[in-house]
This record gives structure tokens, C-alpha cells and sequence, in this order.
């Protein structure tokens, strides 16, 4: 699984929807107390499996293996080649917490893929600031309604609310992102991808390649959009 994320990053950085270290992933199996992420500022095309971290699901932002190199010598330390953390683990910890209604693995995809984000800022721009609740709910939705009118995503693909725009690598994106895909805070999903108003887009699949697919489609109609513009 590792393996296929590197992978999913090498063809994420070739379609130019990452410069070469942006974007972000995390890995956990249902039956797991830990999950894995991809680590900060490492050049994602070059990205290796054994250069992703395992952190602790019970003790957000502690690693097992930096317990074990503290009390069993440098051997994970060195696997890890003193990497840390991509700066969206708040995010990730939020969606990957509680697994508990789910028997497939997840994986949390973060990309930056164009058409979405150019997308999503035209539709914005159009509707612009909201002066009442109707219009906040017009912005919140528009890309739902864009992807209701193309069979090829909504058959395969739930998308879900736009999260404005948010400072990244922060706690409050990773609150507005968990607001936006799960519902109340828990293990069940309302959707399987989202944008993020001039930053990107967050998927979740049950391995790699179908998180991506999701990012993908939804970059497919957002194209077909701007091109009808
Ligand atoms: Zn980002």
C-alpha cells in the first residue's frame, strides 16, 4: 500500500497536479492503533515507501518509531531518515481517527490538482461574498451542482461541500475539512472528495489508486467546465 501512494504521487507530480513536494497522504487499516503518513518537504516524486512515518492513532503526533528510538536504540530513526510528519497531519489524525464502521482500509489523499482549484475560484468569484444564508449555501454547494450535471462523476464519485479558503497546515483546516466529509465528527463519510477554495483538493478510498480516482474525475469535469466557459 505504501508502495502504490509513492506511486500515486510519481503520476500525480506528472500530471503538474503537485509542484515537487506538495501533497500529502496517510494509510490506515481498520484493525490497526496506528496509521501512516508521508513525510514533510521530501521531494514527492522521488518519494520511497520506507520514508512514510507511523504515528500512534491514540497519540496524535507521537511515533511509535521514535518510541522505539528512544528506548531501543536508532534502528527505526535511521528507516526514517529523520523525517517528520507532513504539516496536514491535523487533518489526516481528524479523518483517519475512527475507523470503527468501516472493513476496508483508508487512505486520505491531498493533492493540488488545477482544474479544481481553478474551477472552484470561478464559481466563487460568480457567486460571490455571502450577504444571507441562501448564498453561503449556493457557495457551500456549487460544485455539487456541477458534478450532478456529469454522470461520469456523481455514478462513482460523492463530492462534497467547498471548505473556503483556510490558512494550510493548520488545525482549523483540519476542523473545516472533518466538517465537510464526516458526518458529526464520526467514522461515517458524507462524500469522497472535496475542494479546497485556492489550495487543492482531499479524497479518501479504500487504497490508493481509488482515492485518486476520485481527485481525478472531479479534476476531469471541472476541465470540461472551464473549457465550456
Ligand atoms: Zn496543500
Amino acid at each position: 500500500m505504501l508502495r502504490e501512494i509513492c506511486d500515486v504521487f510519481k503520476e500525480a507530480y506528472r500530471r503538474g497536479w503537485i509542484t515537487t513536494r506538495d501533497g500529502n497522504a496517510s494509510y490506515r487499516r481498520p484493525d490497526q492503533d496506528f496509521f501512516y503518513v508521508t513525510p514533510s518537504g521530501v521531494r514527492k516524486n522521488e518519494m520511497i515507501p520506507d520514508m512514510c512515518i507511523k504515528l500512534d492513532i491514540d497519540q496524535m503526533g507521537w511515533s511509535r518509531d521514535r518510541w522505539l528510538a528512544n528506548d531501543e536504540g536508532m534502528l527505526k530513526q535511521t528507516l526514517n531518515r529523520g523525517l517528520k510528519p507532513t504539516g496536514e497531519l491535523p487533518m489526516h489524525w481528524a479523518l483517519q481517527r475512527d475507523l470503527s464502521l468501516t472493513e476496508h482500509s483508508r487512505v486520505v489523499l491531498h493533492l493540488h490538482p488545477t482544474h479544481v482549484i481553478a474551477a472552484t475560484r470561478y464559481l466563487l468569484e460568480k457567486i460571490g461574498v455571502a450577504t444571507h444564508e441562501g448564498e453561503a449555501e449556493r457557495r457551500a454547494e456549487c460544485i455539487m451542482a456541477l458534478a450532478r450535471d456529469f454522470p461520469e462523476i456523481f455514478r462513482y464519485t460523492r463530492v462534497g461541500q467547498i471548505v473556503e479558503y483556510v490558512e494550510p497546515i493548520s488545525q482549523a483546516l483540519a476542523d473545516a475539512v472533518e466538517t465537510a466529509m464526516l458526518v458529526n465528527g464520526g467514522p461515517k463519510l458524507v462524500c469522497d472528495v472535496i475542494a479546497m477554495d485556492r489550495h487543492g483538493a482531499v479524497s479518501v478510498g479504500s487504497d490508493p489508486w481509488e482515492a485518486f480516482e476520485h481527485i481525478e474525475r472531479l479534476n476531469h469535469v471541472c476541465e470540461i467546465f472551464l473549457l465550456s466557459r
